[in-house]
């Protein structure tokens, strides 16, 4: 059982490669934030609770995170290992999920603070087939019409805006960044430049995980 963790800041790509990669690793893809926004639509107590820090762009209480892992690495898909994508983002939470599964390779995606805003800000997604694209930098080939799946039920995210982007950049340093220093210490940290073509970054990827 060998598990992934793709790390970086909000808009670092780490969805976009996420779904790339989990073709060729045959590990599912974990998303905290597709857990807490699904959880927000459903209305349920978590995600009642959770909303109010996704709105604010502060990260989420490490309890109501680590309960939703506990809860994932129960399923039955979860035997090989999963790619956690956006998860952990503090300390305490690495230090549970040491606790919970092995992880074997950190992937670093770095892109620079001054790419961010416009990242987030052009991002939309597919709402039938949730593949994420962007307004200039990976628009659909069609206008409106999704590649993957031909929905053209397009969405933007309430948080994808410039105060909150902003708000989550500084919760990324504050909180979040310390981590590559913590999993580098254990030998598992390995580095991507972010800031260049999609396809790119995706052969660097899987170099890593080699
Ligand atoms: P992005 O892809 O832009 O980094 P996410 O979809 O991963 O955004 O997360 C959206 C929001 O969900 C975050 O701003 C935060 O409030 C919450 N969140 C997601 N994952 C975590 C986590 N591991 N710990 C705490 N909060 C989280
Ligand atoms: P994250 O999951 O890290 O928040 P996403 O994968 O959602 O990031 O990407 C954020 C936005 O940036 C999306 O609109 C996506 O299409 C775009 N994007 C992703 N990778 C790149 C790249 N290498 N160059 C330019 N834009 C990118
Ligand atoms: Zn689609």
């Amino acid at each position: 059982m060998s598990s992934i963790v793709l790390f970086g800041p909000p808009g670092a790509g780490k969805g976009t490669q996420a779904a790339r990669i989990t073709q060729t690793t045959g590990l599912p893809q974990v998303s905290t934030g597709d857990m807490l926004r699904a959880a927000v639509k459903n209305g349920t107590k978590t995600g009642i609770e959770a909303k109010k820090y996704m709105d604010a762009g502060k990260l989420v209480p490490d309890s109501i995170i680590i309960d939703l892992i506990k809860d994932r690495v129960q399923d039955p898909d979860a035997v090989k290992g999963l790619m956690f994508d956006g998860f952990p983002r503090t300390i305490p939470q690495a230090e549970a999920l040491s606790n919970i599964i092995e992880v074997t390779h950190v992937i670093a995606i770095n892109v620079p603070d001054e790419r961010i805003v416009e990242r987030i800000c052009g991002r939309y997604s597919c709402g039938s087939c949730g593949i994420v694209y962007h307004d200039t930098f990976n628009p659909t080939k069609q206008d409106g019409v999704c590649d993957e799946c031909g929905s053209t039920d397009m969405k933007r995210r309430a948080d994808d805006n410039e105060d909150t982007v902003l708000q989550r950049l500084s919760a990324y340093h504050e909180q979040t960044s310390p981590l590559a220093d913590w999993y580098d210490g254990l030998g598992i940290l390995r580095n991507v430049n972010g800031d260049k073509a999609i396809d790119e970054i995706t052969k660097d990827i899987l170099i890593a995980l080699n």
